[in-house]
């Protein structure tokens, strides 16, 4: 079943097309990761998708409605919610309070306080600290924690793994199985290819805003993957 659907989707920087007549849909259930190089138009799709970012020309149907045009602090309402590239938590505002802040449009479904410190087990006890002391890794934690106290449908997650160190960016993406079993899917831009290949159900390799290669990570040959990343003919 198809959750999200876009269709020839451009998204304009001024004169950039930095999306360009991309066409993909996104399954139910499933973890679909966008791969591509520095400035492919990856962060830009999420953008857009999060209303961030508003398309030249092309349709987005979540659920079958046609949600182009719906501004962006009606698209948590409508089921998606985004984790920003460089996790944008409130510095001075504790952990629980940046949480919080993902509950305050909220939708019904499985995720509480409670369910998100299942899911990160720390972050009971670190609850009252400020988000400024985490590292990196339990910020992301945290931006990841307050988009699902949203209940989204479609959780975007842009660049998770960007300053962080392997082993952090791998505990955090064990999650992802849990989280897509509570019945959220997941969107995920992912600059490292490994990492994608690992916990994706399938995915797309963006080049200059147009998606050059799509596939189940065990179908695609590493030499695909690269030729595609780097434009390649
Ligand atoms: P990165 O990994 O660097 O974030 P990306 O694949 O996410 O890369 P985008 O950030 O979507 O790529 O950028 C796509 C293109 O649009 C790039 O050429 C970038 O320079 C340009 N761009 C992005 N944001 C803006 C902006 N706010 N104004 C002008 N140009 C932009």
């Amino acid at each position: 079943m198809t959750l999200l659907s876009i269709r020839d989707l451009t998204v304009h920087h001024g004169q950039l097309r930095a999306v360009d007549g991309l066409s993909l849909d996104v399954d139910e259930g499933e973890v679909l990761a966008i791969i591509g190089a520095n400035g492919a138009g990856k962060s830009t799709l999420l953008r857009a998708l999060a209303g961030l970012n508003p398309p030249t020309s092309g349709t987005v149907h979540l659920r079958g409605r046609d949600i182009t045009r719906l501004p962006a602090h009606q698209r948590v309402p409508a089921g998606i919610a985004l984790v920003p590239e460089g996790r944008r938590l409130f510095p001075s505002l504790t952990v629980e309070e940046n949480l919080l802040v993902g509950a305050y449009r909220k939708r019904t479904g499985p995720w509480t306080v409670a369910a998100v410190h299942e899911l990160f087990p720390w972050m009971a006890e670190r609850r009252d600290q400020n988000a400024a002391q985490l590292s990196g890794g339990e910020q992301q934690a945290v931006a990841i924690g307050r988009a699902l106290l949203s209940n989204p449908e479609l959780l975007l997650v842009d660049e998770l793994s960007l300053g962080l160190a392997p082993v952090v960016v791998r505990r955090i993406y064990e999650t992802l199985p849990r989280i897509v079993g509570a019945g959220t899917t997941a969107l995920i831009v992912e600059q490292d290819v490994t990492q994608a290949m690992r916990v994706a159900d399938r995915v797309h390799c963006l080049l200059e805003g147009r998606s050059v290669l799509r596939g189940r990570p065990g179908d695609l040959t590493a030499e695909q993957v690269e030729h595609a990343y780097f434009g390649i003919a």
